[in-house]
Formats: C-alpha cells, structure tokens, sequence
C-alpha cells in the first residue's frame, strides 16, 4: 500500500491521508483526481474498513470498472469486488430493485430507455389527439425529464402555477396532463425511466426514515468523482445518504462543468462547504496528463470565463509541440486531413490506432470522419451514437426477454407484439390499449383474461393473443431453471425472430444474424464474469440490469486497436495522446443554440476546455470553410474558442485567414454587434484583409465595427507546402527527427505525394510530403 502513497505529490497525499470528514478536491484537469480518489478507497480498505461500507459514484460503469481493477490490484480481488461502485443509476437501481415494494414497484421493474419513453409520449399525444407540431414528443420528454430532475412531481407540477402557466404560455397548456399520463402508464407497465431511477431514490430516502437509516449505516464513507455534474436530484440523494457520518468526498473541477443543459448545478460545488461542517478543501495544481503547452494553452482559453474558481494548473512535462491548426474547404476535406494525419503519425511514430481520438461537438459529425478513415483502412470506433442494444434487430430479442421479466412491459409488448407476424393487427392492439387504460391495467392483464372481458374480438383472434400468453409464459418457466445466454437462445428461436431474419439474404440480413450472434457470445462473456460476484448466477435478471443501463463506453474491452470517434461530452475524464477536435466552427461550437447568454456561452467554453485536456501529446484544432448542415451546403467561420488560445501556443498549418476579429459582445466586449451575413469577406477578397466575425447578433449599423489584429499567429506555412516542390529521387535530406536521408522513391500527387526515404539511422521510412518536415541539402 505504502508503495501507492508514495507515487502520488504531496498535495495528492493529504486527501488520501486524511480518512473522516467532508471534503472537496478542486483541481484542474488530468491533475490525478480520479487517482486521489481510487487510491483513498483502497488506503481506507486498508486501514480496516470493510468494503461493504464504501460507495463510490463516478460518471461511467467503465470508470467504475477500471477503479475496481486498480484496487484489486492493491488489496486483491476478494475484497474489491464487495465495493459499491458505478453510476449513480446503475447503483440506485440496484437499491431501487431490493425496496421496490415500499413504492409499490415490482423489484423485476423495466427500465425504460429513451426510444420506449419517445414512443410512449407519442402515443400519448396521439391519444389526447394533439397537434404533434406544437407538442413535440422530443420536447415534452425533455420537459418532463427536467421536471424530474428538479424533484417536480405531477402533483407538485400542478400546485406551482408559475409552471402550469408558462406551459400555457408556450401553448402547451395541456403537458401536465401528458406528464400526469407518462407517468401513469409507466407505474401501471412496472417501468421506470432514467430520470425516475434519481427520483425514485429521493422519494423512497425522504419517505421511509428506516431505509434512510439503512443505507446510511450501511454507506459510511462516500466518494464522487465529477461532482460539477451532478444534478439537483442526485445532489440530494448523495446529502441524504451521508448526512449520519457526514465522511464525504467530492472532487470535481468546476471549468469542466458541462451538463448544465441537463440540469447539472454547478452551485452543488460552490455550496459544499456550507452543506457539511468543518468541510476541508484540497487543491492539486499539478497536471501529469499533458504537456506544457497544452496545459498552458487550456488555462489560457478559461480566462475567458467570468464565472470559475481561482485555479492554478501546471505541469513539469516537457514543452511539448504546438497545438496544430487546419483548415480545409470542406467537411470531407477535413476527414481527409484527419485520416492521413493519422496514419502518417502511425507510420512515423509507430503509434496504436487506439493512441487517437477524434472528438467533435455533435454525433452527426461523426460520418465525414467515418467516410474517411474508412477509405484509409483505419480501423475506429464510434462511442454513443446507436448503441449495439438500441439496433432493431437487438431490440427486438431484448423485448422478448423484458417480457419475460415483466410482461406488463407496455412497450416491449407492443413492439413484439406482432413480430414476427403473427396476425395481430393495429385494431386488436388498439382494443387492448382502450381497455387496459379503462380499467387501469396492464394490457398484458387484459390479455390474460381476455375470455371476461368482451372486446368484439372473434375468436381466432383471441386464440392468437392466448397463444402470445402462452408462450411469453412458457419462456419464463424457462428462466426459473437456466442462464441468460439458454434463455435468450431459446426465445431468439421459439419467436420465429431468427427464421425471419433467416428470409432476409441481403448482406444487411445477414449482418442482423451476426448481430444475434455477438448478443449470444457477449451472454456467454456475461455468465463467465458473474460468476466472479457472490450470489450471482448469471441470470436473465442480471444480464438485463447491465443493458438497460450500458453505455457504448461500457462496452469497450480494449481488446481491439481503434480510433476513438466521440462527442466531447462523452470523453470526459479520459486520456488520449493524440486529439483531433473537429467541427472548430460558429454556429457548430460553440453551438448556434448555445450562444445567447453569457451563461451558455461559458458552458460551451467549458466543453472546449474539456476537449482540449484529453490530450496527452499533440492536439489538433481543425474546421471546415463549408460543410452540409441540415441538407445546405453552409458557410462557416473558424470558432472563436481557438483564438482564445494565445497565438504563441498554436501551429497553422494552413495560412490562417483570421488575422483580423471581432469579439462579440457576450464576451464582454466593446465593439458592439455586427451583421454577419454583411460580412462574408473572410472569403479572399483581393487585397482586403480578411475579417472574423464571432457575432451572430444582428445589427443595423455596420459602422461600429472596429478591427482588432490577433497577436502572434502570423500564419505559418511551414514546410507543408513542400509537396510542391521538386523533389527527386536521390535528393538529400534532413528531417527535424529523423536526421539525414536520401529519397528512393516518390508516389502519389499533390497533398497525397509521400517519399520514401532511406535515412542514416532509423532505416527507411515512408513521409507525406505536406507533413514531413524536410530540408533539401
Ligand atoms: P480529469 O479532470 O480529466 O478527470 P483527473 O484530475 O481525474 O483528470 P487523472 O485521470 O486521475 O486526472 O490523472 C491524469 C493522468 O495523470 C493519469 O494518467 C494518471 O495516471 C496520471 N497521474 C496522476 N497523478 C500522478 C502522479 N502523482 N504521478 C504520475 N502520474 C500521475
Ligand atoms: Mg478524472
């Protein structure tokens, strides 16, 4: 253990050190937060708490995961695996599940994921007959979401007149009533959403003091990582559990606050210290992840901010090269850029694939990238876009086995229902919804007892829906006796889904099997890993827990060498030498929606910050001049987040346009608004000197204007343009690492052209051109 402590500074020891008590750790970006805090619960299992007593939050189950491995290796696995560790969802579900009774929830109840609650709200604004314009079930799910999150039950919705009366405002006078009716037809399917596993939690502590008292004996120290995002309703789920011990550690850095849109409170930091007594603050100034210009390029893009923490953050790394600059014509052209970049540093520097991440503001990005790796055989991974359990055709078994488990599932049964075909039409299905919402039942109790009731249905049509129930019931005969991976195998089969899949010889068809396939083989990874936990035993249960509440972060397995594609939300708290971050546009980041206040602003500042962290060794800055954008062809401009950075930190790799800006007057300045759309001249223009312009606001007066020059980034071609030159077989050459060498050979064109080139030491390597930095001597 010692060993551990040892590795860590001084300002990271004492944290760890000190075992009681509330306390904070403020600190800067990859400055060994996540390791103060993995290293304290192993010191405190070592100094004889018992692990069973310990619960820790963290913003991923991978996180959770990579935590538990790491203090295995410290005080062994025997014990590590008794630690309460995950997101807050995956462990207040778990919670949830053992005191369902006391809320009148089956413990089997569903989880709900985002596509089952759209789904249910858009039946439900079918049903009032509403005009799907105006209420749009997208928005009214994310009202409802935030509404939960703020603990605002239906009932306490329609005792706040202000709410009632700004949803009549925005001509939605009728969204309590949906709310009152998602929240219904959820409790009558036994499901719960994402939001309801963190209101729930709140409901259950607040109204039963004896499970309050249980948990918090059992919880007796608490530690979250990234608490600048917890939101209101965990924020008070975590006071509440610690509130007898009060032995609480949060650390958090409030410049990566990103989730405010989702109702992540950053005042949850600011007002630590006044929830708990005699709280201690810890500071970590040192950055270990970066290299210095990184570091020092990052502090320089916060100092925009108004709002933020004093924060010192250094590193003693070495200097390390600039932040590279580029900019292309298009999207695709982007991608290209990013492809090759890749692939040169590949060749270069003998670098993984899984050394780069290419990170980006919003996931319909992710195709130009996508497009272009592909053509350049660079393998690569998407994070977060459809995950591998939302695909349909997994869906679909998933559905199947949610029934198994709760056949009262409303959207499970409606999705499956008649798939494959089973002559159980939209009217039936309709008969069966109206009167399960008649007599306040589930339409799987509608169907059990379809003989009482009389729904004019003839009786081949009852015989199918009793053949449903019979089946759906047989499977759960099923699970009582066997593992996830025979149950799910039996009902991919017995539904007939496989045989239809089966008719589809397509190569989409058959990438649906596969897809079948690698569900049954992750079954099998599954039962291996539960065998490890005490009391599991790989059942249907168990696995199903895991998939409600998986990421696409929690399926990576680091076995294979990929590329990294994610939105910068998503990689937060994660390293990666080299970050590409794209899309370094206007109206694309900072986003256009999140432009209008300061507030806004600032958070998407934040979310720049966080990009720019994730790197270890190089970061790039790349944006596009044009890029399609809802089907138009659309002009952008260079993002005003990289002239936040000082000139002296950056690289242009192509001749910068930007010598010359505005700043817009969110940022506090004084030059006033600015048209934008009367001042395209940042095209070349003869002689003009081109202009930024980082206002949207519009203006009637162009005379305001004022032009700033940018200091010290005079564009810097570099040697990129060498590919140009006319270099031949056999010239000598010196390249800045790799010392003298003479070309052998020449390929390609343009900005594609590479020499291979047989240098003194190092032997023969292969250069593009437009990157190589090479002297003909
Ligand atoms: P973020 O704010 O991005 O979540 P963080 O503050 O949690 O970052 P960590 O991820 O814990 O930072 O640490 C960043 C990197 O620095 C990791 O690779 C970690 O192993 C390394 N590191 C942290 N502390 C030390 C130390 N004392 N000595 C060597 N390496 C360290
Ligand atoms: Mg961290």
């Amino acid at each position: 253990m010692q060993k551990y402590i040892d590795q860590l500074n001084e300002a990271q020891r004492a944290p760890v050190l000190k075992k009681d008590g509330p306390m904070i750790i403020i600190a800067g970006a990859g400055s060994g937060k996540t390791r103060v805090l993995t290293i304290r619960i192993a010191y405190l299992m070592h100094q004889g708490v018992d692990a069973f007593n310990i619960l820790s939050l963290t913003f991923t189950n991978k996180a959770a995961r990579e935590m538990k491995h790491r203090i295995s290796d410290i005080v062994g696995a025997s014990e590590a695996k008794n630690l309460w560790m995950g997101t807050f969802h995956s462990i207040f579900a778990r919670i949830l599940r053992a005191e369902s009774d006391h809320l009148g929830y089956p413990s089997n109840f569903t989880i709900y994921d985002s596509q089952d609650s759209a789904r249910l709200i858009s039946s439900i604004i079918k049903e009032m007959q509403l005009d799907r314009d105006i209420y749009k079930p997208k928005q009214i799910l994310g009202r409802i979401s935030s509404y939960k999150n703020s603990l605002i039950t239906v009932k306490a919705y329609f005792n706040n007149p202000e709410l009632v009366e700004a949803d009549a405002m925005a001509k939605r006078p009728r969204l309590g009533e949906i709310y009152q009716q998602y929240v219904e037809r959820c409790f009558k399917a036994g499901a719960m959403d994402f939001d309801d596993l963190l209101l729930k939690t709140n409901e259950l502590l607040t109204r039963f003091p004896e499970v309050l008292a249980k948990y918090q004996n059992r919880f007796r120290y608490i530690l979250v990582d990234e608490y600048q995002d917890t939101n209101h309703s965990q924020y008070l789920i975590v006071r509440a559990l610690s509130d007898k011990f009060q032995n609480i550690c949060v650390v958090g850095d409030d410049a990566q606050s990103i989730y405010a849109f989702r109702g992540a409170n950053i005042n949850n930091i600011l007002n630590f210290q006044k929830d708990y007594e005699g709280v201690i603050m810890f500071r970590l100034e040192q950055n270990y992840r970066s290299t210095r210009n990184i570091v020092e390029a990052a502090n320089t893009v916060m100092e925009h901010n108004k709002t933020k923490l004093d924060k010192v953050v250094w590193t003693a790394n070495e200097f390390g090269p600039r932040i590279k600059v580029h900019r292309s014509l298009t999207d695709a052209e982007e991608g290209r850029f990013v492809a090759s970049t890749i692939f040169e540093q590949k060749m270069q520097n003998q670098l993984h694939n899984g050394s780069f991440a290419i990170l980006y503001r919003t996931n319909a990005q992710s195709r130009a990238m996508e497009d272009a790796l592909r053509k350049r055989d660079i393998p690569y991974r998407i994070y977060g876009g459809l995950s591998f359990y939302q695909r349909k055709e997994i869906k679909d078994v998933l559905c199947y086995l949610r029934l198994v488990l709760n056949p009262k599932d409303e959207e499970a049964l409606i999705r499956v229902i008649n798939y494959p075909a089973r002559g159980i039409g939209d009217t039936t299905v309709e008969k069966l919804t109206i009167a399960a919402n008649h007599y306040k039942r589930s339409i799987w109790e509608v169907m059990v007892n379809i003989d009482k009731i009389d729904l004019k249905l003839n009786t081949g049509t009852k015989n199918k829906l009793k053949d449903f129930v019979t089946m759906v019931q047989s499977f759960q005969v099923i699970d009582q006796n066997h593992d996830a991976f025979y149950v799910t195998d039996h009902v991919a089969k017995k539904t007939g889904l496989v045989q239809e899949l089966k008719k589809d010889a397509t190569p989409e068809g058959m990438a649906k099997i596969q897809n079948i396939e690698e569900l049954l083989n992750g079954l099998k990874d599954f039962i291996e890993g539960q065998k490890e936990i005490d009391g599991a035993r790989g059942a249907l249960s168990e696995f199903m827990e895991d998939v409600a509440l998986a990421t696409d972060l929690d399926k990576d397995t680091n076995d294979d060498d990929r590329v990294a594609l994610m939105t910068i939300h998503l990689a937060k708290g994660l390293e990666f030498p080299h970050v590409f971050v794209v899309g370094m546009e206007e109206d694309l980041f900072p986003s256009a929606m999140s432009m209008s206040t300061r507030s806004e602003l600032e958070e998407e500042r934040r979310l720049f910050y966080v990009a720019l962290t994730r790197a270890e060794h190089q970061a790039y800055l790349t944006y596009a001049q044009s890029r399609y954008r809802w089907g138009k062809l659309t002009d952008s401009e260079p993002s005003r987040f990289i002239e936040d950075i000082a000139g002296e930190y950056l690289e242009y790799l192509t001749p910068s346009e930007t010598n010359y800006r505005y700043k817009s007057p969110i940022d506090g300045d004084i030059f006033g608004d600015v048209d934008k759309s009367k001042l395209r001249l940042n095209k070349p223009v003869g002689g003009t000197p081109p202009v930024h312009v980082t206002s949207n606001q519009p203006s009637p007066d162009l005379n305001i204007r004022k032009l700033k020059p940018v200091s010290g980034n005079a564009p810097s071609s570099g040697n990129s343009n060498l590919f140009d030159s006319k270099l031949t077989v056999g010239n000598i050459v010196m390249h800045e690492r790799f010392g003298k060498g003479e070309v052998i050979n020449l390929e390609g064109v343009g900005p594609d052209k590479k020499a291979e080139i047989k240098f003194e030491v190092g032997g023969i390597k292969k250069l593009l051109l437009r990157f190589a930095k090479l002297d003909v001597v």
